[in-house]
């Protein structure tokens, strides 16, 4: 049976609440000594039981997988991974059972082609009941990572329950942790194929209609950020006629929008040199010979500072300035920065998508970060849209930490 994790007095609030994790801080003692990763049962100090969930070494000591005293087996796994699915076929009504969506199938052919997508978040951690596992969906392909030693070892289980809630959908299932857990990951042999294999896989996913490869081997996160999937929609219909900079393009994802709604010119940036050689080959799949597009593998504050004013649309969509809720300060003075440089050079009457990605850093954090920003320039500036993350990244009304994307549309006169 499970080992046991006894709270403090009064500590057991916050899961009557359901809100999925346990602090070290909140733990009166542990029964014996779970290795980091082992599934440990949570009870009050009054002996009552809260909660079954995965241990872990870090100010989060419990990662909640069920509020019920049950076992963590293939049965678990399974009505999990269903309950993700069914809820991403709400979603998108046309991603089911032996549909390569990209290729539109007899049933699906009135979708519009600029409307394709087959690149979806399936597993988004807390948000479906998970936390510390994320799988994205590729065409055929699941890429699947964890984020906690518990999801690490449990990684082969998870796989095979994977293969039986998508049969007839995927046909690989890769797995990628090397970035989120490396001593692990590397202990057991690094990134690979627990189902099918590269040959079987086909490295380039469809949004909307614009297709993508996805670096699932040396690319960041799972190869590709679906989270941006709206907001770049978004910005195609703001990018007529516009010079357009997109700072910390990774693979190049706003830019093809932009350039299919009617761009002047796209400029793409990222300090990665692998992410820029791949924005290149991602322009020639979409837009052969396109001359409107160029990308620059450059650090983006050199490069805000020797450019000229000539953008009239402006993407900064930089990676998370805030890991850790200590770095909350310099992560704020950061997106100031950033966001000052871009005020500072953008043209009159220019449109500016400025975005954070830390989950430590509120709605609230980063309005105020971009408000000071703007007021430094001295422009005058309306806030035209406010994005999150899309509904396939969906968040557990017990656990608001899991609304980690916040953006921001402006109008700058
Ligand atoms: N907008 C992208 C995702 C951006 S992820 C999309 O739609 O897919 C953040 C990117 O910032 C990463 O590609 C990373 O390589 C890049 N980056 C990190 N630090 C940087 C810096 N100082 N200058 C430029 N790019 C940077």
């Amino acid at each position: 049976m499970y080992k046991t994790v006894h709270l403090k007095k009064g500590k057991e609030e916050s899961l009557g609440r359901f809100h999925p994790w346990v602090f070290s801080g909140a733990i009166h003692h542990i029964d014996g000594r779970p290795e980091e990763g082992d599934v440990v049962r949570v009870i009050s100090a009054d002996g009552r039981f809260l909660a079954v969930g995965h241990v872990q070494i870090g100010s989060i000591a419990v990662r909640v997988l069920s509020f019920e005293d049950i076992v963590i087996d293939q049965v678990f796994w399974k009505e999990r991974l269903s309950a993700a699915y069914a809820v991403r076929r709400s979603i998108f009504p046309q991603w089911k059972k032996n549909s390569s969506s990209g290729e539109g199938n007899n049933s699906e052919s009135r979708i519009q082609e600029s409307e394709l997508t087959n690149a979806f978040r399936l597993v988004h951690g807390e948000g479906d009941g998970l936390p510390g596992l994320v799988i994205d969906v590729y065409d055929r392909t699941a890429v699947m990572q964890a984020h906690s030693v518990g999801m690490h070892v449990s990684r082969r289980e998870i796989a095979d329950a994977l293969a039986e809630v998508l049969d007839g959908v995927i046909d690989n299932i890769y797995y990628k942790s090397e970035s989120t857990l490396a001593y692990k990951a590397s202990e057991d042999g690094g990134n690979g194929f627990l189902k099918g294999c590269l040959a079987t896989a086909n490295d380039i996913a469809t949004e909307n209609g614009l297709r993508f490869h996805v670096d699932w081997l040396g690319g960041q996160k799972t190869g590709f950020f679906v989270d941006q999937r709206e907001n770049r929609a978004l910005l195609e219909h703001y990018a007529k006629g516009r010079k357009v900079l997109n700072m910390f393009c990774y693979t190049g994802g706003f830019s093809f929008y932009a350039m299919r709604g009617g761009a002047e010119l796209v400029h793409s940036v990222d300090s990665s040199s692998r992410a820029i050689d791949i924005t290149r080959e991602n322009v020639e799949l979409n837009f052969p010979g396109d001359t409107r597009h160029e990308a620059f593998a450059e650090d983006a504050f050199k490069y805000l500072d020797r450019m000229g004013d000539q953008y009239d649309l402006i993407i900064l969509d930089p990676p998370a300035f805030a890991k850790h809720k200590d770095a909350l300060r310099n992560a704020l003075m950061g997106y100031r920065k950033l966001n000052a440089k871009a005020f500072e050079k953008i043209r009159p009457g220019g449109i500016l998508f400025t975005f954070s990605c830390s989950q430590v850093v509120t709605k609230d954090n980063f309005r105020t970060a971009v408000f000071t920003a703007a007021a430094m320039s001295g422009r005058r500036v309306r806030i035209l849209h406010q994005l999150t993350q899309p509904a396939d990244h969906p968040i557990s009304i017990y656990h608001p930490e899991g609304e980690y994307l916040k953006g921001l549309v402006l109008y700058v006169e």
